[in-house]
């Protein structure tokens, strides 16, 4: 029988096996209610530290006889590693694939009856194998099965964006075992997703727990448009050269495109995309948790369950579809709380193609375009916003905050112009032109109208004749293409995909013609310097993250890294599973003597001091 005195606390717990001094926000409330049996529902952004949230209740449950906790998890690509981190840090966990053997799922099946197993990762899919349904049931019947963790649970839910089917049918494991526990945890956290989460997994019993959604290490910038690659490259080589980094494109074409250039400028850069053959994905993503310094340029195919903690940069080069993926995304930067830029650039073309994309969806109901629509409308306000970034994100989020001084709207306020003029020449351009002509043109033209060119199609439609020829040519042609976005961003004008990308006004139009409401918009001076922040202004993210270490401790960083890299090698895994970089750096910064010295860094537990303790003093020693 389970005797919950001789228990070691959850505290304990996260001292001796992970090597933390404290509990991070909500996670000991969390831990508390599960170990307790309770059932709850997480929401937690990327890098709060969901994983500990089930992993401690399950270690602390099993020692009290309880038997396995069941993780459920999408991500079968990264079950090895995950399960390799566990093991680690001294916990015994195993996953369930398809390549296993008879004998070997029967030497699981006896760990399992044992009550030797902790935690047990599992896809979706193959929780409902019969076979699998089976072994549950007999555990259950024996009182070992301890917990159901529902990791990334957003993917019940068609609204989030990563729907995977076969979460539906876990529902089932509620009907079965009503009585085990269940935790579910997701970083998604938009209204509906969370509603639809909780009907289709029956938690409507489960004690929520909302974080705040807060990175507050992660600078967001987000930057008009000119040559992304350049712009990109740029930024890449004088903020972040030889980091790790994420890049984001929208298309396969362009995603092979950037790797290559980022190639050719000698980046270590790899593309990844649904449409390159699995064992070539998951080469290249290994390769990215394992080598340090790489970029990856990709699709988001890739990122979901990425636990690398020192992915420096995330960039997108075209505008994601909603502020939930983009959030998603910039969230896999900087895990481990050091300084990170989520980077991002913008234009005229992104917002035309994300409103052609919903338009065209012949897949979806008109309702679910319309949220589609109000979600990019949303990440459009945030991308012309003036204000803080970050006051926004956390705003769309429902959370309430200060100017944070760590995004490029509090770094280096935009100046805002009074555009309503402009934007009113804009307008009635638009309308005359669809007036004499009956018919509507395309941005290039209507730009080339107000700026008073005689181009051939300007000649040929006779446009050189019409009251708004020309009235604009105070403003140059960034400047109108900012006072076009911005005025689509607006819902002011709209971009018809079914005839020729051409340009429409819609009912928002008349306040602006009527002069009845007046248009800021942010400065888009020719020579903005978009491609990186401006020198001298601030410390680059990575001059924070070193100025710290004197050059001693750097020289010992170095050497650690390279022992880490080969203790890595050896074990097959992510450098980062043996030690995080933060923790390397608290090594080379105590400069320990003795096994005493490296107690209390954090990230080091009981199994790992006793496994490493000895080859991190002779590493650190050698400059003595
Ligand atoms: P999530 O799954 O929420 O994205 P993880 O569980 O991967 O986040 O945790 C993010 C990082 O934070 C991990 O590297 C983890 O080791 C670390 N971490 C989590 N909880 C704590 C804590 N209480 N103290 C120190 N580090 C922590
Ligand atoms: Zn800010």
């Amino acid at each position: 029988m389970p005797d919950p005195t001789t228990a070691p606390s959850a505290l304990d717990i996260l001292g001796q096996v992970f090597g933390y001094a404290d509990f991070r926000g909500p996670q000991q409330a969390i831990v508390d209610h599960v170990v307790r049996g309770g059932d709850a529902l997480v929401l937690m952004p990327t890098g709060g530290g969901k994983s500990l949230c089930y992993q401690i209740p399950a270690i602390v449950r099993q020692k009290a006889g309880h038997g396995v906790t069941v993780v459920i998890s999408p991500l079968i690509a990264l079950m090895h590693d995950q399960v390799g981190a566990l093991h680690e840090a001294g916990v015994s966990a195993a996953f369930l694939n398809s390549t296993q053997t008879q004998e070997e799922s029967g030497l699981l099946e006896k760990q399992l009856l044992r009550n030797e197993l902790t935690l047990l990762y599992a896809a979706p899919e193959r929780i409902n194998t019969p076979r699998m349904k089976g072994l549950l049931g007999s555990l259950h019947e024996r009182g070992l099965l301890s917990l159901f963790a529902i990791d990334e649970a957003h993917c019940v839910s068609q609204w989030g964006h990563d729907f995977r089917p076969e979460y539906r049918s876990l529902s089932l494991l509620h009907e079965t075992f009503p009585d085990v526990p269940r935790i579910a945890l997701t970083a998604t956290a938009d209204a509906l997703t969370r509603q639809d989460m909780i009907e289709r997994l029956k938690l409507q019993d489960a004690r929520e727990f909302v974080s705040s959604f807060d990175r507050p290490n992660i600078r967001y910038t987000i930057v008009e448009k000119t040559d992304a690659t350049r712009q990109l490259l740029r930024f890449i080589e004088s903020e972040h050269a030889g980091e790790a980094g994420i890049v984001y494109c929208q298309s396969r074409k362009r995603v092979e495109e950037v790797a290559e250039a980022l190639a050719d400028a000698g980046i270590k850069a790899m593309a990844y995309h649904a449409g390159l053959d699995s064992a070539l994905r998951q080469q290249r993503q290994d390769r990215f948790l394992r080598e340090e310094g790489m970029v990856m340029v990709a699709t988001i195919a890739f990122g979901m369950g990425i636990d690398k903690p020192d992915v420096r940069f995330v960039a997108h080069l075209d505008m994601p579809k909603n502020i939930e993926g983009y959030y998603q995304e910039t969230g896999r930067g900087g895990r481990d709380g050091l300084p990170t830029d989520a980077w991002m650039t913008y234009g005229l073309q992104d917002v035309v193609n994300q409103r052609r994309m919903i338009d065209t969806s012949d897949a979806a109901s008109e309702e679910f375009k319309q949220v589609m629509r109000g979600k990019l409308d949303a990440l459009l306000t945030l991308a012309e916003d003036t204000r803080c970034r970050r006051v926004s994100l956390l705003h769309y989020f429902g959370e309430d905050s200060q100017p944070c001084g760590n995004c490029d709207n509090c770094l280096n306020p935009p100046v805002v112009w009074d555009a309503t003029e402009a934007a009113r020449k804009m307008l009635s351009c638009i309308y005359r032109v669809q007036q004499a002509s009956g018919i509507s043109f395309g941005a290039g033209h209507l730009m080339d109208i107000l700026r008073g060119k005689t181009t051939e199609k300007v000649l040929q439609h006779a446009h050189d004749k019409l009251s708004t020829f020309g009235i604009g040519a105070d403003l140059s042609e960034v400047q109108w293409r900012g006072v076009l976005r911005q005025l689509i961003a607006k819902g002011m004008v709209r971009v018809d995909p079914d005839a020729f990308n051409t340009l429409q006004l819609l009912p928002d139009a008349r306040q602006v013609l009527k002069g009845e409401v007046s248009v800021m918009l942010r400065e888009q001076a020719a020579g903005e310097k978009s491609g990186s922040r401006k020198k001298g202004t601030k410390t680059s993210v990575k001059g924070l993250a070193e100025a710290a270490l004197n050059a001693g401790a750097l020289e010992r960083l170095a050497r650690l890294k390279a022992w880490r890299a080969e203790v890595a090698r050896e074990h097959n895994l992510p450098a980062f599973v043996i030690f995080h970089d933060a923790t390397l750096r608290a090594i080379a910064e105590r400069s320990p003597h003795n096994l005493a010295d490296l107690e209390g860094i954090s990230g080091i537990g009981a199994k790992k001091l006793e496994a490493y303790g000895g080859e991190v003093l002779r590493v650190c020693a050698a400059d003595s």
